[in-house]
């Protein structure tokens, strides 16, 4: 199957009933971004643009940041889209240059895009960066964690400042959907964003109240949750009712039974971790937009994650 799918790998994920889903990649820098063409990716759905950032006693310059967007954009070449996340680190992750206060609950605390507004030379620096290799190719930027509109506004502002003393076109912007707040409120969000790419990862912690980390809870923070799942529905549907796109780039996009799910659910764009790529891509062209649609409304009424794993076809 493996092979077949290999051998495919440059068909475009159409299901039987055409219906398409764009399926790119979650990349960590520049080597991932070559595999991924490799292997059929369409395009970057998530660059974590931590790795610039972290294991570093200095922060890294404008144009370090901007020289590897640009390389990364060239890997890809003119077609293919390239979504850097801003700077996603804080809680539980610290930078060796950056002093961030101690906290009791890092995971409630200073991190993501409230960094990025908290230190904004920073994110300046970077939105300058991925805005001047905007000439390369089709790059876009995203935030990590908004949980409410005032976020959002401030952050576009800072890229939009930028933007006009660089004296470059706009570029798209969109958001990481992963506080439920801002998934109740896609509704607000979407006239505001170019798209959304919902982060199950963390929308299925802060759902569930349980840290995607811990020993003994980890394995209960499933993104397949029909909590998690409908707040997915909402942010796909206020996506459409605005005429804007709705991805997924948490670790739910890379399992093969939630695929005709998030399909099902209306999701426009899987960004998948690359080994798993033309494989994800080749079980799209099995399913049936219609069957997934059925498949997605049963969920949605059922009470756990493990009932739903019980429902959807195991793919092996
Ligand atoms: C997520 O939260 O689902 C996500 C993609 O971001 P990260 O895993 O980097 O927090
Ligand atoms: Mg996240």
């Amino acid at each position: 199957r493996q092979q077949a799918a290999l051998a495919a790998k440059e068909q475009p994920a159409t299901t039987q009933d055409d219906h398409n889903v764009e399926v790119v990649a979650n990349i960590g820098g520049i080597k991932d971004a070559t595999k991924s063409v490799e292997v059929g990716g369409e395009g970057v759905g998530l660059l974590r643009s931590e790795f610039l950032y972290l294991d570093r006693v200095t922060e890294p310059t404008e144009q370090e940041q901007y020289e590897i967007y640009r390389d990364v954009l060239l890997e890809l070449g003119p077609e293919r889209p390239l979504i850097v996340r801003t700077l996603d680190v804080g809680g539980d992750k610290p930078l060796a240059y950056l002093p961030l206060p101690e906290e009791e609950n890092p995971f409630l605390g200073l991190r993501g895009i409230r960094i990025g507004l908290d230190r904004p030379t920073l994110l300046r620096k970077q939105a300058r960066a991925i805005l001047r290799a905007s000439e390369h190719g089709r790059i876009r930027i995203m935030f990590p964690m908004i949980a409410n509109l005032a976020e959002l506004r401030l952050a576009k502002q800072v890229v939009e400042e930028e933007r006009v003393k660089l004296g470059v076109e706009p570029i798209e912007i969109g958001i990481m959907v992963e506080v439920p707040s801002t998934a109740v409120l896609a509704e607000q969000f979407a006239p505001e964003v170019d798209f959304f790419s919902i982060g199950s990862n963390d929308l299925s912690q802060y759902t569930l109240a349980m840290d995607r980390g811990h020993p003994k809870l980890a394995a209960f923070v499933d993104g397949l949750n029909p909590a998690v799942l409908s707040l997915i529905k909402m942010t796909a549907d206020a996506a459409h009712r605005h005429g804007k796109w709705a991805g997924v780039c948490g670790g739910i996009a890379s399992d093969p039974q939630a695929v005709p799910l998030l399909v099902g659910l209306g999701i426009d764009e899987l960004s998948v971790s690359v080994p798993v790529l033309p494989e994800i891509k080749a079980q799209i062209r099995q399913l049936s937009l219609a069957d997934c649609q059925t498949l997605a409304t049963q969920a949605l009424a059922l009470t756990d994650a493990k009932e739903v794993r019980a429902l959807v076809p195991v793919v092996d």
